[in-house]
């Protein structure tokens, strides 16, 4: 697009998809409104997802290795939890990180208009600011209004015992029993935190293991310690019904086989996924289309089928991840600055922040199973790692999943202590097009985790100075260089 003034952006939500929107756009020289409820930049991510969070899974961290430590010789005496200083702490850390947001909107000379947009047309948005009404014209438009709990049916229950993910953030107690309805994302980590904080937790899921969407190798590490103390898990079960009765919430629980169960517990998380948030847009104004799940329909560029105006993360699609947004935010501002752009990526990883964490990125097992990719697997198993045992967590296990014949990294996976940072190679390498050889002859510092990732690759030629597998045969067995 050229003009004689500049491109005026309108963007509708502040999260890890609108902000970064936002910011880029000015760095390109666009004139930017964002437009978002919150007092600063930060959305569901920064102010009720990842970032409070991890924050209390860094506390449940802590609480488990000080409980661990007695095996290694180290006894703590039992952890006092002060849990206002703990909502305290957390509230302190998104308040820092959302402050800094709204510096960086004010230094980039973003317009940040605090309230609700919804379309008039495909040029126009009219913002609802403390009773006011603000006409905001554009010449562009990218929807980032994220996602929504979903609570279809018998899991909607109008009932302070009932949580979703944003009350179960907010702590405002340590429930003495606590049912997760939900073995995804969402209910195994929040059944960390509050077993870490000394709730007894129930996760009820539906499907026959936890995380469906996950490699169940890299799975089953994760359900023997959740089981092994932090939950009773219940798989092939369904809730059929939920009443608050006072002091409790009474659960009935549908096996697959054998007869209906009743449960009494002080609260429930219901986490079953997300649903696209694209009520109350006024997008029946415009052009834009949705799909059958409810999802804005996108090109590559982002756009939507109304020619101005673009829809990036939770409400374009799927993986809902943050880090998916961000990256579409990028491609749909440089398709706005008239610059080539796609969205096309490799690898998108996915982290979930149990303990031990679970990451994969690129093509599955499962994945290459459904669509029918040759691949060939190679795991290092980290009873084998030397950092791994000094850490006493031995449990995990690092996989490379290769194209059969050409050796090329189409997917990495990771179960075990710190697996989310421990990905990031794992995308560079599938993003890069590495072949084994490549993550092999990588020096890896000694001895830490990320060596697991180079070890795969050892364990893939036989050559895994740590652990034996009969491998193919590395590049040196292919015969002298020439
Ligand atoms: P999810 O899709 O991860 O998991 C939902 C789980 O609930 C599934 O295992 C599903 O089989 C189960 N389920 C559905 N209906 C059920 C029922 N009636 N009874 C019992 N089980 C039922 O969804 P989520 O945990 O709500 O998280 C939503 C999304 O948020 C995730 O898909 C993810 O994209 C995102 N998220 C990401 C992170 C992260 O990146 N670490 C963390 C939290 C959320």
């Amino acid at each position: 697009m050229t003009s004689e003034r500049p491109i005026r952006l309108a963007v509708i939500g502040a999260g890890p998809g609108g902000y970064p929107a936002a910011f880029l756009a000015a760095e390109y020289g666009m004139d930017v409104t964002l437009i978002d409820p919150e007092e600063h930049p930060g959305g569901v991510c920064l102010y009720r997802g990842c970032i409070p969070s991890k924050a209390l899974l860094h506390v449940a961290r802590l609480l488990r290795e000080s409980h661990e430590a007695a095996a290694w010789g180290i006894r703590f005496g039992e952890p006092e939890i002060d849990l206002d200083a703990l909502r305290d702490w957390k509230d302190r850390v998104v308040g820092r990180l959302v402050a800094g947001l709204g510096t960086l909107a004010r230094q980039r000379k973003v317009e940040h208009i605090r309230g609700l947009a919804r379309f008039r047309d495909a040029q126009t948005l009219h913002v609802r600011r403390d009773g006011e009404l603000v006409e905001v014209g554009f010449d562009a438009a990218i929807v980032a209004t994220g996602s929504l709990p979903l609570a279809p049916g018998p899991l909607r229950v109008e009932s302070p015992r009932v949580m979703d993910s944003t009350a179960a953030l907010e702590l405002r107690d340590v429930p003495k029993t606590l049912l997760v309805v939900g073995g995804g994302y969402i209910g195994l980590e929040m059944a960390t935190v509050y077993s870490a904080l000394g709730s007894e937790v129930t996760v009820v899921e539906m499907t026959s293991g936890l995380l469906p969407g996950a490699d169940r190798d890299l799975v089953a590490p994760l359900s023997r310690r959740v089981e092994d103390g932090v939950a009773e898990v219940l798989l092939d079960t369904r809730v059929t019904s939920m009443e608050d009765v006072g002091d409790a919430v009474r659960v009935r629980l549908q096996p697959a086989t054998g007869d209906e169960q009743e449960r009494m517990v002080e609260k429930v998380l219901v986490a079953v996924g997300r649903a696209p948030n694209t009520a109350d847009l006024g997008l029946e104004h415009t052009g834009v289309r949705l799909d059958a799940r409810g999802f804005i329909e996108v090109n590559a560029q982002r756009r939507t089928a109304e020619p101005s105006i673009y829809a990036v993360g939770d409400v374009a699609g799927q993986p809902m991840l943050a880090h998916k947004a961000t990256h579409e935010a990028r491609v749909a501002v440089e398709a706005i600055a008239g610059r080539p752009s796609a969205f096309a990526p490799a690898a998108i990883p996915a982290v979930v922040y149990t303990d031990p964490e679970i990451a994969w990125c690129g093509l599955t097992e499962l994945g290459a199973r459904e669509q029918g990719i040759e691949v060939e697997v190679a795991k290092f198993p980290w009873t084998a790692s030397g950092r791994a045992t000094t850490l006493g967590r031995t449990e995990g296990v690092t996989k490379l999943i290769l194209e059969r014949g050409t050796e090329r990294v189409l997917g990495v996976g990771i179960v075990g202590t710190n697996a989310g940072e421990l990905i990031a190679e794992g995308v560079l390498a599938v993003e890069m097009g590495a072949r084994a050889t490549d993550v092999q002859l990588a020096i890896h510092a000694h001895p830490t985790l990320a060596e697991t990732v180079m070890e795969s690759a050892e364990v893939f030629f036989g050559q895994s100075p740590h652990y034996a597998s009969r491998g193919r045969g590395g590049p040196a067995s292919r015969g002298p260089i020439a």
